[in-house]
């Protein structure tokens, strides 16, 4: 048996806050708005991995209005989700992500984004994707307003 899920999820950027993308510190001079870390990837990985579990999404399970999630550690928020996928008999076949952000450039950081997920998931590197884009200066990414991402993975029963 296959489940397949799909996330995506989007971070307004706003001075004097990190800018942080699967636990990753990426340098730049803004970062992501919100109640926990505003992690946009993490964030699109968890719901997918929630979707293909027909388990609804972040918010059901990590209520923003729930002070226990106040600037909470989505590294935590995704081990708790891979935990729940392993417990329904399910093993993550593999990961495909994208994000999307006008600057900095993402790829000296992908290989440790890649690295972090696949130890959270307890997947190989091989079974992990993450692609970088701009938004071209067009949209709201592509005017450095905000950083956006999705994610689509694939389970199988054990
Ligand atoms: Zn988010």
């Amino acid at each position: 048996m296959f489940r397949i899920g799909i996330g995506n999820d989007t971070h307004k950027l706003v001075e004097d806050r990190p800018l942080l993308l699967v636990g990753v510190s990426v340098a730049s001079d803004r970062g992501g708005e919100g109640h926990s870390d505003a992690d946009a990837l993490l964030h699109a990985i968890t719901d997918a991995l929630l979707g293909a579990l027909c388990e609804g999404d972040l918010g059901v399970h990590f209520p923003d209005n729930d002070p226990r999630w106040k600037d909470a550690n989505s590294v935590q928020l995704l081990s708790r989700v891979a935990w729940l996928v392993r417990e329904r008999g399910l093993q993550v076949v593999n990961v495909d992500a994208t994000i999307m952000l006008e600057r900095p450039q993402l790829r000296p950081y992908v290989l440790s984004m890649r690295e972090n997920i696949a130890e959270v998931l307890g997947v190989e590197l091989s079974c992990v994707s993450v692609k970088a884009k701009t938004g071209e200066g067009l949209d709201a990414v592509g005017q450095g307003l905000a950083v956006s991402a999705q994610a689509v993975v694939l389970l199988r029963a054990n």
